[in-house]
């Protein structure tokens, strides 16, 4: 029998788009996830913030749509608008927040504003502020459970007709004539009319096997989980220093359904000495390197202790231009929703929107996501932004 949608990859993304797919009333829709259950792949390991503070405007139209669709789902996802609060340490750090600030207003997040450095003091207590000359805060940014999402979208596509296959590695991609024509499995092969490939960090040696040369590269992610002395701010924002990328924000274990203990913390950085790789192992001397960072910044964490069994380490799926590849490529019927570097889970409900309308409708029409196709890499019109983390 026929499948007409394969999706590879059981994580918020693959559920997004399955959700997407069947709300259009498509039914024949298959998602095959290696593991034994989803998300576990880097869905399972988000740190679970979203955000429209981005510089370009696909990415920020992108979040904005997804802001509302979290806001507005009926399923609870847990969405908590506790707000990013970006960090400026010199004028030209505050010039770009302004400048990106004022884009976003244009594009419709009025409630992105420039807050001063007393501004900054009430709002985190504890934190280092001395050489601060200002920030952004944007109070429609926050947190969701990634899990929850996910559970969200597979809840509803499975009522509508969507099926799941847990326990089945795609080997590879079947072309005939320049058209997808299945796919083989760990256990046989399945004729399908289309395929999305979905499956995050591990996409690039699959899209191979169809002749496609997939620019997304896995990257660790440390994560370390800590319990401060005093309590943290009530209603603690996510918060970025943008002059080295550490930031923090109040923990949560999205995988019990245990409250927050209002002490325990998750703080970061992007370690620009992390090479290309598919580890997944927690490595205890990045404690120290960012515990340098958080000395400086956030000196309230001075005597917290490392709650060692939640640090945690997953993997970033990266792109040259640090932008999702979205849509169709030169093989009929073979689609991508990749590269989303560490914003997959927030603008989830975007690209599954996206996805359903370009492969129903052959174009995406609630947003013009085009410039995220594949071909610009070739063409050479990479997109830049510089607001990742
Ligand atoms: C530490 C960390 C923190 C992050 N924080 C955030 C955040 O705050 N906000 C945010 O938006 N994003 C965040 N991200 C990024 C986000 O987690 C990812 O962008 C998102 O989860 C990608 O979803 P996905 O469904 O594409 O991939 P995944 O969740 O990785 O799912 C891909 C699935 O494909 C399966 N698979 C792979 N190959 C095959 C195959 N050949 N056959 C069958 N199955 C296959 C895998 O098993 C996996 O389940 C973070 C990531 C990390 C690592």
């Amino acid at each position: 029998m026929k499948t007409e949608i394969a999706i590879v990859g059981g994580g918020v993304v693959g559920a997004s788009i399955a959700y997407h797919l069947t709300q259009r009333g498509c039914r024949d829709v298959l998602i095959l996830e290696r593991e034994d259950s989803l998300g576990l792949g880097s869905t399972g390991k988000a740190t679970g913030g979203v955000r429209a503070q981005f510089e370009t405007d696909i990415n920020i139209n992108l979040s904005l749509y997804s802001l509302d669709f979290f806001r507005d789902w009926d399923f609870d996802c847990e969405y908590e608008p506790r707000g990013y609060l970006f960090l400026a340490a010199d004028s030209s750090h505050l010039e770009y927040l302004k400048r990106t600030g004022k884009r976003q207003r244009e594009l419709g997040y009025r409630e992105v504003e420039i807050v001063d450095r007393e501004m900054i003091a009430s709002m985190v207590r504890g934190l280092n502020c001395d050489d601060i000359v200002g920030g952004s805060f944007g109070r429609r940014d926050g947190f969701i459970n990634p899990l929850a999402v996910l559970e969200g979208f597979m809840v509803e596509a499975a009522m509508n007709g969507a099926r799941v296959k847990t326990g089945t590695f795609v080997r590879s991609i079947e072309v005939q004539n320049g058209r997808v024509t299945g796919l083989r499995t760990s256990e046989r092969k399945l004729e399908c009319d289309n395929v999305v490939v979905c499956s995050g960090a591990w996409a690039k040696t699959l899209a191979a096997t169809a002749g496609i040369d997939l620019p997304v590269e896995p990257q660790r992610r440390q994560i370390v989980w800590a319990r401060a002395a005093e309590p943290l701010s009530p209603d603690l924002p996510m918060v970025i220093d943008i002059s080295n990328g550490f930031h923090f924000r109040p923990a949560r274990d999205f995988h019990t359904a245990a409250a927050a203990d209002d002490r325990e913390v998750l703080f970061a950085f992007p370690d620009p000495d992390e090479p290309p790789g598919f580890s997944t192992d927690f490595d205890e001397s990045f404690i120290e390197i960012v515990a340098e960072k958080a000395a400086h910044r956030a000196p309230f964490l001075n005597g917290a202790s490392i709650v060692y069994e939640k640090c945690r380490a997953g993997l970033y799926e990266n792109t040259p231009d640090h932008h999702a590849i979205l849509g169709g490529c030169e093989v009929d019927g073979l689609y991508f929703a990749n590269g989303f570097s560490g914003h997959g889970v927030m603008h989830s409900p975007a690209t599954g929107q996206a996805l359903s309308e370009i492969i129903l409708d052959g174009s995406a029409n609630f947003l013009d996501v085009s410039c995220l196709h594949i071909d610009r890499f070739a063409r050479g019109e990479l997109l830049h932004e510089t607001a990742f983390i």
